[in-house]
């Protein structure tokens, strides 16, 4: 037994690991159900744990072809080694979420959403099949249009175990991102900005919910990749190396998390990114995943862990919403740093999380305070047409989670099939899916 917990560190428990390296021992896995299949753990919570089976699909990382940026690949593949491997020659992930540390796996599995969601939807968007296995080992190549592919894109690993997918790469020219980040005053600005650049292939702004006189103030980060004409003279096109990480501290004092320390963290945050607002070519890793640069940065949060709490809210309710929502968070007088929202295009497929609106995501110290701000949270967003998205998600009732009607069809489809007694998760039983 090995004592595990999703990115977030809240739950921990302790799983039976299994390890897999090939289609056998995953078939071996299943044949001993129930099971849940895990990536690399970045879902923050129990999304991936199963005290009686957790398969770890990261042995199967094999890359089996590419051709004109198709890739065939296993689903233990991290995305960094797809970049790494394929960026020098031009190609970059269609869609991709705010880490490169995730497996093939996850990302299908979760239906990942990236900055560029109201442009190109989510992952899904660049599957073209996926061989699933399910619950008596036979293996399904589930394509779009198929109800197998329907389910797997966002069912977090609840239909089966995916083997391997063929996606479809970007090609880029350079590995730089021309961006402009637009400072902003207020929730109602920055929505507008959202919808004045909606043509902007990528955007994603930082936003302070805490309370006091930077309330609503934000970064708004625009992006598209840059061409080989703006780069300046003597700049490599492809240079990918693989960054050096900045240690983090084990666990900040919790106060820094709360009222006044919160307060003037996101103030010295904003002022720091309004000086530099304006134009600036960005690498690709630094404007993709800027998380990614701090080793670990999810023990900042102290030995207790971290909840994350990532709603959607259509965009009829939107501005409504999400004012709602910060003004709660601010009268808690809790919550992260880094509060980050997105604008979404069309809903990309019938259970992926995305639907056309905007989201917001924020981390909460694990304790008891945040998670009754949480449910506070989860009424805010279902009073408002809203829904959670279940890789973020550690600690949500399953009435909150039924209250969407999708998550009722899949439970049923689930009991129909045989699935929900060969794939479950810690996540699954809690919400009865
Ligand atoms: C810093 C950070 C930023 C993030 N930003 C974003 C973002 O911008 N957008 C976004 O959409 N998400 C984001 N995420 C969430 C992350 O992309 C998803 O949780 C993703 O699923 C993690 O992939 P993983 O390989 O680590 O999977 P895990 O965390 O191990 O598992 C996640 C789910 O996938 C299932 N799964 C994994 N592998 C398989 C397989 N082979 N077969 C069947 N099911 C499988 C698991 O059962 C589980 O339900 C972020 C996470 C972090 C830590």
């Amino acid at each position: 037994m090995s004592l595990i917990s999703g990115w977030g560190r809240y739950p921990k428990v302790d799983c039976n690991v299994v390890s897999a390296r090939s289609q056998a021992d995953v078939a071996q896995a299943v044949a001993a159900a129930p099971l849940i299949a895990r990536g690399n753990g970045r879902a923050y919570g129990d999304a991936a744990m199963n005290p009686g089976q957790t398969l770890a699909m990261t042995g199967m990382d094999r890359m089996l072809s590419f051709d004109a940026g198709v890739l065939v690949a296993e689903a233990g593949v991290l995305l960094a080694d797809i970049i790494h491997t394929f960026l020098p020659r031009g190609w970059f992930p269609m869609v991709t979420p705010g880490t490169k540390y995730v497996s093939l796996g996850g990302a299908i599995a979760a239906d990942v959403h990236g900055k560029n969601h109201h442009i190109d939807g989510s992952f899904r968007a660049c599957v073209d099949w996926v061989d699933v296995m399910g619950p008596d080992g036979a293996v399904t190549r589930a394509a779009p249009g198929d109800t197998l592919f329907d389910w797997t894109l966002g069912g977090m690993g609840l239909t089966g175990v995916i083997l391997r997918a063929q996606i479809r790469l970007r090609p880029v020219e350079t590995m730089y991102i021309a961006q402009e980040t637009r400072a902003l005053t207020s929730l109602s600005a920055t929505l507008d900005a959202f919808d004045e650049t909606r043509d902007a292939p990528y955007s994603v702004a930082w936003i302070d919910c805490s309370d006091g006189p930077h309330h609503g103030h934000s970064l708004l980060l625009l992006g598209r990749h840059a061409t080989p004409s703006e780069l300046p003279s003597g700049w490599n096109r492809f240079n990918v190396k693989r960054k050096r990480k900045l240690p983090v501290p084990f666990g900040a004092p919790p106060f820094v998390f709360r009222g006044l320390w919160l307060r003037a963290l996101n103030g010295i945050y904003w002022r720091r990114g309004a000086r530099r607002a304006g134009q600036a070519l960005v690498d690709w890793d630094s404007y993709f995943y800027p998380l990614d640069a701090l080793a670990n940065w999810n023990r900042l949060y102290g030995r207790d862990g971290f909840v994350q709490f990532q709603c959607a809210l259509p965009m009829e309710t939107s501005a409504t919403g999400l004012a709602a929502l910060m003004d709660a968070i601010a009268a808690a007088q809790t919550g992260s740093v880094l509060s980050v929202l997105k604008r979404f295009g069309p809903q990309s497929g019938p259970f992926s999380f995305p639907m056309p609106g905007y989201t917001l995501a924020l981390d909460f110290p694990a304790s008891d305070r945040s998670l009754a701000l949480m449910r506070q949270l989860d009424d805010i967003t279902l009073a408002h047409g809203g829904r959670f998205y279940l890789a973020k998600d550690a600690r949500m009732p399953e009435a909150v989670a039924k209250a969407d009607p999708r998550a009722e069809a899949f439970a049923a489809m689930r009991k129909q099939s045989g699935l929900s007694d060969h794939f479950t998760s810690l996540q699954s039983e809690r919400l009865g899916l």
